[in-house]
């Protein structure tokens, strides 16, 4: 074993797998065995591995101006060039950003962000935040307490409290239904519960309520049709803003540009991008708010002197450099919309799977995807302690596929964007054989 502390990893376990090279759709490991790549990384290498242009970039950006802070408005092109096109592609209005290097850190960003926004506008008192069961929205401290899984808390003690975390129902239908409960009584249970929790708390105690559109490392959970337009109506009755987290299901992911239109969600007010902002080639994110909550917070920082929040590489140059060439490439070569067509049939072929023993869901969107594993395909009773998802993770490994044990009893599907319609009958076929050999 390494001296690493491997993330997100039973510290247990040994060594899994050495990767030493990628292309296209593929990566390769040190015995030169060659795997498709179906989680694009940890969802995020869109444009695949060893694209040229993007590797160009980077070395023409390090040997111009390798590293500059942004700290007093100390700037470079690169920065507002993307700024600029970033913020003209989304669909928050008049939307400013502020840059990271983590989707962790973005939402920390956005959590100071409202405090000085209700903060600046004299309402102080709105500083809780609602998030879901089974979110995922990162692990820093502020980003875990927002994050609704068992193992992002566990052992932590992290501050619910003090950060006002509150947390309301998963929309996933499929684990969440009660006996007999159609789609529409489900999104009328769980919104009134909502709003029987804002009424609860105060609605001048909250500040927001964030949710990934479509779930990614919970599961993949689709919320069913009209759930969000429910939300938004209690959000908006009670003066509450809506913070699209979506570091997975941007930029082409679920078959549209963002999650929020694929869900037909109304402009949200915050949004939190990382991931394939860059094809995952440099680390970099986008905490982005309405232009609204900027001009309000441009008075108590002339006051204090400082907007008093940053990091070293909060629009890193090269970082910036690379996301503004691939937001190009994502324009010029239709990227999202040929990743759309490829997402339906990707969906239609796994579609073929919902009759297998094991199955008891297929759900997602574009190319986004997952199946989830049942002990019992007609009461849909889980496996006991959930190590069905590794298992047939670590299968589907052995016979060329890479994809994610999500929630313990799924596997997840994240392919690059650029995968094409025989790659996709190739990802499936190989998870098929891994399917079998979970039986
Ligand atoms: N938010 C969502 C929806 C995510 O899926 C993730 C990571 O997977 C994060 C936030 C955290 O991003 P990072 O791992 O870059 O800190």
């Amino acid at each position: 074993m390494s001296a690493i502390i491997y993330p997100t990893t039973n510290l247990k376990a040994t060594e899994t797998l050495t990767l030493e090279r990628g292309d296209g759709v593929y990566v390769y490991d040190n015995n030169g065995n060659k795997y498709l790549e179906g989680l694009a990384g940890l969802w995020c290498t869109s444009l695949g591995y060893n694209n040229r242009e993007l590797i160009e970039t980077v070395n023409e950006q390090l040997s111009t101006l390798c590293y500059s802070h942004m700290f007093g408005g100390k700037t470079h092109q690169v920065g507002m060039d993307l700024s600029d096109k970033l913020s003209a592609m989304l669909p928050v209005n008049n939307g400013k950003i502020f840059f990271g290097n983590s989707g962790s850190d973005a939402n920390d960003s956005h959590i100071k962000m409202l405090r000085y926004y209700f903060n600046a506008i004299g309402k102080p008192e709105k500083r809780k935040i609602i998030s879901r069961e089974r979110a995922y929205h990162g692990v820093t401290v502020a980003s875990a307490a927002l994050t609704g899984l068992a193992p992002n808390h566990e052992h932590f003690d992290l501050p619910f409290e003090a950060l006002g975390i509150l947390r309301t129902d998963a929309p996933h239908y499929y684990r969440g239904a009660l006996k007999g409960e159609s789609e529409v009584q489900f999104v009328e249970r769980i919104t009134h519960n909502l709003e029987q929790l804002i009424l609860k708390e105060g609605p001048e105690t909250i500040a927001a309520f964030i949710a990934e559109p479509i779930t990614g490392a919970s599961g993949v959970i689709v919320p069913p049709k009209g759930y969000y337009e429910k939300v938004q109506a209690i959000l908006n009755k009670y003066d509450i803003l809506f913070w699209a987290d979506e570091v997975i299901t941007g930029f082409g992911r679920t078959g549209n540009d963002f999650g929020s239109t694929t869900m037909n969600i109304q402009s949200p007010d915050l949004m939190t991008l990382a991931k394939q902002l860059s094809s995952a080639y440099m680390p970099i994110s986008a905490a982005v708010i309405k232009g609204d909550m900027y001009e309000a917070m441009i008075e108590p920082s002339s006051q204090v002197g400082v907007f008093g929040h940053g990091y070293t590489y909060s629009g890193h140059p090269t970082a910036a450099a690379v996301a503004l060439k691939t937001l190009e490439i994502y324009e010029r070569d239709n990227v999202f919309e040929k990743a759309a067509d490829v997402g339906e049939y990707l969906q239609r072929r796994l579609a073929e799977f919902r009759d297998h023993p094991l199955v008891g869901e297929v759900r997602g969107a574009g190319l986004l995807a997952a199946v989830e594993f049942v002990a019992n395909k007609s009461t849909g009773e889980a496996f006991n302690g959930g190590a069905i998802g590794a298992y047939a993770q670590q299968a589907c490994q052995k016979h060329g596929l890479i994809t994610r044990s999500v929630a313990g009893s799924s596997l997840a599907f994240c392919p690059p964007l650029i995968i094409t319609l025989e790659q996709v009958d190739e990802l499936i076929e190989k998870f098929s054989k891994g399917l079998q050999d979970t039986l």
